[in-house]
Parts: structure tokens; sequence; C-alpha cells
């Protein structure tokens, strides 16, 4: 008998570890032989600790989830022989037949919670390093033509296409290349990474090293914030593992291709994600953004060409060549195309990892899956996409999850990430917060980032305070805007450039928690 306890992040803050180990000294305490494996977690947090249960029987069937387990939950389960599909009221049904995972398009993260995520034979059983394998029979100008075809854009929040810069890289001539992966994930509100890394980390590994192949590059260095210990240490582990069997080093599963990778731990820095700043921070150096050009491309990681994508756009990549582009290309919508973790988080009642075809809505995912508000109050905005991302109101819920769609409108996808406010949220708080987080990360390079953010904080808050027929307000208002448009046009990256967004989105939909009538946007 198989019992699956997820040790992801998320669930162990929860209380998986206790779980886990209440389990084992309960088989033991009664004789029975369980093999408990540690799962990464199915993204259902309100779940979590998701335990379940697999038999001989069961493997044909599915498993059988328990769920949340507390401690004290596990001598009764055990009396209710949950091992053998026992009734007890924690008891939710077949895993797979639960309806928000029964709803989604999993594909990267279809292996999530059903493998260990360090065991390379159950990696190898679910199609891990089936794409790897078709990439070493292919050129590596078929490799990169197979991506741009299947359309992948990059998930780190730029949606710029990654076939595109893997032509440039492997076009470049240069003696030594790179391959980055960026794995700070700072937004509020996303773990996709983190997920990814910690429930099945060799899938990343695969990418990377298809990455590698396909330009010519034969170093490697994954990025990864230091708030996640636990990511860290499943990697550098996953890395030693394939290395020891071929498929990192030298040559890969036997090929005259070699790549090597290490981790980086970064140093809780936001602006590092940005992609310059990162190369400054994993040459050594402080994480200051880089002018462009050059781009990394083609004068990246120590003066090298460099490939650098988000954990989930690499993460995608061995399931297109596993597949051929034309599966990927077929889901999503128009130029989205493909599926997209989306995280759900702040004031919902069902919150977790969501992957879905472009194409959803917010709506749907707010209330098909999400069930509404935790508090049970109307849901008021929705920030998308991030700290910089647009406070979405309700006449854009049913927009279809699609870059081009969002960005007609102002708002940006971002991450995947969405954060739920109801309707005691106060958005000129939020807006004044966006623009105290830009200060207190801003790397300093330039003003309209370093001082206007400032600033910012000290209109939003003369705005708020001016009386609401003083002549103070709307000219404080005015000020708000102008400072915006400075911000939004001449900062160098995206922190001082998108940090507008949420605050201009809340004074647009949010005009009475400023004081004001309406909002005037001229
Ligand atoms: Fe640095 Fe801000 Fe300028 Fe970006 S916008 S380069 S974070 S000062």
């Amino acid at each position: 008998i198989r019992i699956y306890v997820p040790a992801d992040s998320a669930a162990i803050a929860l209380g998986a570890d206790e779980v886990a180990e209440a389990i084992l000294a309960q088989a033991q305490q009664r004789g029975i032989e369980i093999d408990l494996i540690r799962n990464g977690s199915r993204g259902m947090f309100w779940l979590e600790p998701l335990v379940e249960v697999e038999t001989a029987a069961d493997t044909t069937t599915g498993r059988i989830a328990y769920g949340p387990v507390q401690v004290e939950d596990v001598s009764a389960l055990f009396d209710a022989d949950f091992l053998h599909g026992g009734a007890h009221a924690l008891s939710l049904g077949l895993t797979e037949a639960i309806p928000y995972l029964q709803k989604q398009e999993r594909v990267c993260f279809a292996r999530m919670g059903v493998i260990d995520p360090l065991s390379l034979s159950d990696y190898e059983a679910h199609q891990g390093f089936a794409g790897l394998r078709r990439c070493l029979s292919m050129s590596p100008t078929e490799i990169v033509q197979e991506v741009l075809d299947s359309g992948l854009r990059g998930r780190g929040g730029a949606a710029f296409p990654t076939g595109i810069k893997w032509k440039t890289v492997a076009a470049a001539q240069a003696p030594q290349k790179y391959i980055v992966c960026n794995a700070d994930e700072g937004d509020s509100g996303t773990y996709s990474d983190r997920m990814t890394m910690e429930g099945d980390p060799y899938m990343l590994i695969e990418g990377m090293t298809i990455a590698a192949i396909a330009t010519g590059a034969t170093q490697g260095y994954i990025y990864i914030r230091s708030e996640y210990p636990r990511a860290i240490e499943v990697m550098q582990a996953a890395i030693a593992n394939a290395t020891k069997a071929g498929y990192l080093g030298d040559s890969i599963a036997g090929s005259s291709y070699s790549f090597h990778l290490q981790v980086r731990k970064a140093a809780g820095s936001y602006v590092c994600g940005e992609e310059t700043a990162m190369l400054e921070s994993i040459e050594g150096k402080r994480g200051v953004v880089r002018a462009k050009p050059p781009i990394p491309v083609m004068q990246g990681l120590f003066g090298a060409p460099t490939v650098i994508n988000n954990v989930i756009s690499f993460a995608s990549v061995p399931r297109i060549l596993e597949r051929g582009a034309a599966y990927y290309k077929n889901l999503g919508l128009g130029r989205s195309t493909g599926t997209l973790p989306i995280q759900l988080t702040g004031n919902i009642r069902y919150g977790g990892l969501i992957e879905k075809a472009f194409g959803v809505t917010l709506r749907e995912l707010l209330f098909d899956f999400g069930g509404g508000s935790a508090s049970g109050r109307p849901i008021k905005a929705v920030q998308v996409g991030g700290p910089l991302g647009t406070y979405v109101p309700e006449q854009y819920w049913d927009l279809p999850f699609d870059y081009e769609a969002y960005t007609a409108v102002g708002a940006t996808l971002g991450h995947g990430g969405i954060v739920v406010h109801d309707d005691t949220a106060d958005l000129s708080k939020l807006a004044r917060y966006a623009m105290e987080f830009c200060a207190i990360e801003s790397c300093g390079k330039c003003t309209p980032c370093r001082i206007g953010s400032t600033r910012g904080v000290e209109v939003i808050e003369r705005l708020v305070q001016a009386d609401t027929d003083s002549a103070l307000k709307p000219a404080q208002e005015k000020l708000l805007r102008d400072l915006c448009h400075t911000m939004q046009y001449g900062s160098l990256c995206a922190l001082g450039g998108m940090t507008p967004n949420p605050v201009i989105s809340a004074l647009n939909y949010y005009p009475q928690d400023f004081g004001l009538a309406a909002a005037n946007p001229a």
C-alpha cells in the first residue's frame, strides 16, 4: 500500500510533515506495512495536507484522497480502514475525480502530486525525458523550429516568444553560451515556479537541457529566490541525480552534447527578477538593472549570448518536444497558445493552482474554481499579474485570459498570479502600497522610479486626505496621473514602468475610495 503525503512547502506549512510522521507511527503500531511517499502538491491548498492512498487494485482506478488531514485525524483514519478505501468524513473519493482537478488542462502540471519528485524512475515512467530523447534525434535548428511553431511565449510576464530568443542565441557565434532560468518568482500571489521545482524538478532540468542542445550552450544556472529553501534543496538534489544518471554533464544521454547546471541562490530583491539585474546578481554584483541594448541574447551573462526564461517556460518545453508543436498550439487562443498555470490567492474560498488553456475567464476562475470570496462578501477587485498588475474590475471578468485581450484593456496576465479582494478593501490604500513597494524595491538607477515612487506615496496621501470639495483634490489627482505617466514612459525597467498599473486602475475604477465622485482620466 502506498500513501502519498505532499512535501510541498505549502503543505508542510499546513502540517504535512507531522501528518506523515503520525501515519508512519500508526502503521508501525498496528503492524501494517506501508510505503510512504512524499509527493508534490496537487495545488488544492484548502485540502492540504492531502493524503492519498493507492493499493495494488487502485493502480488502474486511481488513488483515494483524504483531506485536509490533521495529526489528530490519523488514528481515526486507520480505524476506518482508509488504507482500503474505508468511509471517513475526510474522504474525497478518487483524487482525479475532484472537480477542481478534473476541470483543468494539466500539461505542465500533469505529473504534479503524482510522482515522487526525486525519483528518476518515476519521472521516466511518466513520459519524463521523452522530449529530450526526441531532441537527440533532431538537429538544433529543428528543435528551435519546433519551439517557434508551438507559439510558446515567456511565462515570466513579458510573454516574448521563447523560440525567437533561442533562435538568436543559436545563431550567435561565441565560444561560450549560457542558459539561465529565472526562478526569482517575486510576484505577490504566485507559486507555480516553486511548486514545479519542489514537485517535478526533472521537468525543469529537461527543459533547460533541451534549450542548451538547441542553442549550443554548455552551462546553465537556476536563479532561485532565497525565500524558497526547499526548492533550492530539491533542485540541487535533482541536479546531482540527473548528473549521476547521465542526463546532465559531459555527454547527455550518451550523446556528444554537454550541459552543466548549477543553482544560484538569490538574496531577496524583487528587482533581481528583472533579467539584467538577475545577471548582475549571478555575476556576483549588486542587482542593478542594465541599460539595453545590448540585449542578453547577444551579450548576457559574463558578456556571452544567454537564453533567459522563466521556470514555467522551460517546463513547458519537454511536452512540446514530446508531443509536437501542433499539440501545444492547438491549446489556447489566438497568439496565446498552450496553457497557463494560474495561481488563485487572496480572499478566495478555494485558492490553488489551476492549469488551463488560455481563454478561461476570470469569472470562471473566481467562482467555478475559487467558489467566491473566503469571507463570503462580494468580490470587489482582483489584481492580476503580481504587484505591478492592474486591478481588474467586474466589467472585464468575462474577458478571455489571453495576452492580447488583457493588453487591450490596459491589464496584464503577468506570471498568472491572481489576488482577490472583497468589498472591504480600500483601493486607495492598495494604490499607496504599490508606490511604497516600488520605493522599497527600486534599484535606484533611474529618477522616475527612485524618486517618483516616494513622491507617489505622498501625493496619494494628500489626495485621500484632501476635503472632497476642496481644489486640492482634483489638483492632486492630476499630479498623480502626471507622475504615473512619467514613471510609465521614463523608467528604465518594468518596476518603475508598471507600478502605475495598480495605481491608475484603482483611481479609474474605484474613484470613491479616493474620495472622488468620479475618475478624471483627462
Ligand atoms: Fe531601477 Fe526602478 Fe529604474 Fe528599474 S525603473 S532600473 S528598478 S530605478
